[in-house]
């Protein structure tokens, strides 16, 4: 019988997942299937009613219901404890256990480049659901230190308070309109940058070598990011994370090592 496996959030159409989870049981010969399912804001029990009665075993979950769906499992990872949500929910046996492949995504880029974490100083815009599993990554990996910048100036304050829980030092503050020298890597976690958007704040004047990340992943080239290079930045583009936590899922769910290169080709032939 084939297994199905899903993607839940809402709006979820336009979801990156089914097809790079598709193509990889394609190139592993698995019996599987993986769709993505809407699941309106607040029908949270109720989804994850229908998916078990569907008999899917495993899903991605997608916002908004990342931290919603975390009281409704039984156990979960040290990852999705330290983040408070979960994006992975693996449904076996009548027992519900959730992961966080965000954090291990959002580093696997820049462990791949080889970018020094241990003495990085971080700027951060950005502190929702993404922020957290990134600041969450660069605190676990010795960052020195985390000023947290968004539009929500209490958001950002309360995430600094989560790194310095984690034992980095840390500061928050409004989002500003460019950004200054004295970050070794910045990150955009804000959602701004999306389907072609202005960039979250002036990235032109960056000092060349700092390396910037934006997890805004459609347009490939956001604006964050163009302005960056413009001015000499070493540039990590947000499909690389989603590739990294999809190909992390895939791997936790079905016990495996995911065929990375032919979801990089899923992935990117949906850009092209
Ligand atoms: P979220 O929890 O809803 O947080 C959204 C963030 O964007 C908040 O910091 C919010 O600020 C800010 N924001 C939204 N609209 C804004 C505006 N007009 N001006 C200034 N700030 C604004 O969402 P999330 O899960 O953290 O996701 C954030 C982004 O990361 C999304 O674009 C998402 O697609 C992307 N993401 C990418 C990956 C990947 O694998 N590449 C993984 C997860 C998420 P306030 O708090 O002030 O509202």
């Amino acid at each position: 019988m084939v297994r199905t496996f899903a993607v839940i959030g809402d709006p979820i159409d336009h979801s990156l997942s089914p097809a790079m989870h598709n193509a990889a049981f394609l190139e592993a010969r698995m019996d599987c299937t993986y769709i993505a399912y809407r699941v309106p804001r607040g029908e949270v029990p109720e989804g994850l009613d229908s998916l078990r009665a569907a008999g899917i075993e495993g899903f991605n979950v997608t916002i908004p219901h990342k931290v919603a769906v975390m009281e409704h499992l039984d156990s979960v990872s040290e990852e999705c404890s330290l983040i408070g949500a979960a994006n992975l929910v693996h449904d076996r046996g009548g027992r519900r256990r959730g992961f966080n492949t965000d954090m291990e995504g959002f580093l696997g880029p820049l462990l791949s480049r080889n970018v020094p974490l241990p003495g990085c100083r971080v700027l951060l815009l950005g502190a929702g659901g993404a922020a957290r599993a990134g600041a969450s990554g660069l605190a676990a990996r010795g960052a020195s230190h985390i000023h947290i910048c968004n539009r929500n100036v209490e958001k950002a304050r309360s995430l600094a308070e989560h790194c310095s829980r984690m034992g980095v030092s840390s500061s928050s503050g409004p989002l500003p309109s460019y950004v200054e020298a004295g970050f070794d890597l910045v990150v955009n976690a804000t959602s701004v940058g999306m389907n072609g958007g202005p960039s979250p704040a002036d990235m032109g004047r960056v000092s060349p070598g700092v390396v910037a990340y934006d997890m805004v992943y459609r347009p490939v080239r956001t604006s964050f990011l163009e302005q960056a290079e413009d001015a000499g930045a070493v540039i990590i583009p947000g499909w690389e994370m989603l590739l990294h936590q999809a190909a992390l899922s895939f791997s936790i769910l079905h016990d495996r090592e995911a065929p990375v290169q032919t979801m990089k080709r899923a992935l990117v032939g949906v850009f092209e």
